[in-house]
């Protein structure tokens, strides 16, 4: 069994390294001693998700249902300081990870020895002296906490917390405490495990990347790759798998047949069907399936296979036959209550444009053209269910046709594919272009920031952009811009900045406004969330504008305009 403290120690390890390299080593080191002295098919899985920040797999619905004021109850009442205080802390570091080890240093020894906690059996136990948590006792009580439901579970997870808080040193604390809020803030992203995975257990990084765009948890993956079985993953028909994603092109990349369809602006879905069951899930793998009680009948009906994982767009259609802005889908999706009401309000189209498992056969390593063969031949069309339309072509004034078809339509432009190209789950390549009008950028004004995480602690890691009312003479919000931006640049950036702070609370800044960043994006949203009432989507930074005044920034009129407003 290995303690939480070898985790915790090797994450404040991580937190003062600056090389992926350094920490990827670090994370290897981690794993391989697991798989040496610990319990390697538990504790292996745990880890690898751990040190990401998450405590179940990506593809699970499984969720903690812990906000932060749980969280301070629980770290008041390990601590014995009052919850005001644990408040303050959290203001004063701006981390609960911090608030945590500070509050269980600080924390008075008399008050902590007298709370009671729960056992795993759910009785009320004195903690014993002296005890240490391992990596596996902190997942267990995760998931009874994920699981505690009903009367008394707030009660009930408050415990388990306090049983974690209680028996953790301060150092073991302040991962905790970043667990339970599923961020972790050391910089880890799913390529750093990859590779660690492959470098501590010997294994080729493509193998372990393409078992974890199949299976999509990076603790199987772990796991398999420790008893050398990664070329055994496949796909499983109700668990999904990563979508292959499109990169930005032009007619100019078309120098073979290409095969054109419509890009719909809509939202994607990957549909799980076996026999009767079928299972629905969103772009980022969420299982949407109850809110789409339409799209499911229309499956168990229209699809005369047995067994398929197929991959689409959903579409709303409004009125006039346009189709409706995307927040009206999510309408449909993040939908609990009413839905059948909402079914009839919102109607939805599927547009299926690929397959990548048929009766048993994975079909991930056959072209396009074979996949789309075996899609035309399983679906029995219907006028809110067909397959995409496509054209096989090499003549660009052709897919310029089609491209302007789908825009007097209402939608966002056409795929490039290439027919001959074999499906890449979760990668983003040539083999799916994105043709779409490019975006006018927009002139924003920076008015506040963010501290970095981790290695980029030290640097401003995101920007707040706003843009100007000429009306009031204000700056209204409208978003914030992290991407776009090398490390080269974010320490240029930060140094700009610095004379710029009027004052700061935790890892949140507020800037004088005095710099214009020009700003490309995907699309202006309708936000309740920013004082200007909109909101980008995929916001990049393409340069700063030093030849302007932040009241030469873009009007929020300007905005209104491009958002079609
Ligand atoms: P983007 O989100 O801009 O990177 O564009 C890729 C997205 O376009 C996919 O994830 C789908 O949601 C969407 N899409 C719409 N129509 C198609 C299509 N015919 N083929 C593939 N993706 C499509």
């Amino acid at each position: 069994m290995t303690s939480f403290k070898e985790f915790a120690d090797a994450c404040e390890t991580i937190e003062g390294i600056a090389s992926s390299l350094e920490m990827t080593t670090v994370v290897s080191s981690l794993l391989r001693r697991i798989s040496e002295f610990g319990d390697p098919d538990t504790e292996l899985a745990i880890v690898s998700r751990f040190i990401m920040g998450r405590v179940f797999p990506d593809w699970s619905d499984v969720e903690l249902g812990v906000g932060p004021s749980l969280l301070y109850d629980a770290i008041s009442r390990a601590s014995g300081l009052p919850v005001t205080r644990i408040k303050q802390l959290v203001r004063e570091t701006g981390d609960v990870g911090e608030t945590a080890k500070v509050a269980l240093e600080k924390g008075d020894e008399a008050s902590k020895s007298q709370t009671t906690f729960l056992d795993f059996t759910g009785a009320d136990t004195a903690p014993a002296a002296g005890l240490t948590i391992t990596i596996a006792d902190v997942f267990e009580r995760m998931n009874s906490i994920a699981h505690a439901s009903g009367k008394g579970s707030q009660q009930t997870k408050v415990k388990h917390l306090q049983y974690l808080f209680g028996t953790a040193s301060p150092v073991e604390s302040k991962y905790l405490a970043r667990i339970v809020l599923e961020e972790l803030r050391i910089g880890i992203g799913e390529g750093v495990v990859r590779d660690a995975i492959a470098q501590a257990f010997s294994e080729d990084v493509g193998e372990v990347e393409r078992a974890y765009m199949l299976i999509n948890d990076l603790g199987e993956v772990s796991v398999t790759a420790l008893h050398h079985d990664l070329d055994a993953v496949a796909i499983m028909i109700g668990r999904p798998i990563k979508p292959m994603l499109a990169q930005l092109g032009s007619f100019d990349d078309i120098i073979a047949v290409y095969a054109i369809e419509w890009k719909f602006d809509g939202t994607r879905v990957q549909i799980h069907k076996d026999g009767d069951c079928v299972r629905i899930f969103s772009r980022r793998l969420e299982d949407v399936t109850n809110s789409l009680p339409d799209i499911v009948k229309l499956v168990k009906s229209r699809i005369t296979a047995n067994q398929a994982i197929l991959d689409g767009e959903v579409v709303a259609v409004g009125a006039e036959g346009k189709p409706l802005a995307f927040q009206e889908i999510l309408k449909r999706f993040r939908r609990k209550y009413d839905i059948s009401a909402m079914v009839q309000k919102i109607p939805l189209y599927l547009n299926l444009f690929d397959i990548v498992y048929l009766d048993g056969v994975s079909l991930i390593d056959e072209d396009l053209r074979a996949r789309r063969a075996r899609l035309e031949e399983i679906v029995a069309q219907h006028k809110q269910f067909s397959v995409a339309e496509q054209v096989l072509t090499d003549d660009p004034a052709i897919a310029h046709a089609v491209y302007q078809a789908a825009l007097d339509a209402g939608h966002e432009g056409v795929m490039l594919k290439n027919p001959d190209s074999l499906y890449s789950p979760g990668k983003r390549g040539k083999n799916w272009l994105k043709v779409k009008p490019i975006m006018e950028t927009l002139d924003l004004v920076v008015v506040g920031a963010d501290w970095g995480e981790g290695r980029r602690a030290n640097l401003i890691g995101s920007y707040l952009l706003a843009c100007y009312d000429t009306d009031t003479g204000e700056f209204l919000e409208i978003g914030r811009v992290g991407t776009g931006i090398t490390d080269e640049q974010l320490a240029e950036l930060t140094e700009l900045f610095s004379q710029y702070i009027i004052s700061e609370v935790g890892s949140a800044i507020e800037l004088q406004p005095a710099v214009v960043f020009e700003i490309v994006y995907e699309e202006i949203q309708k936000s309740k969330h920013y004082a200007s009432g909109y909101a980008l989507r995929f916001p990049r930074l393409v340069r700063v504008r030093f030849d302007k005044m932040p009241e030469d920034a873009d009007t929020v009129e300007r905005v209104e305009r491009l958002a079609g407003g």
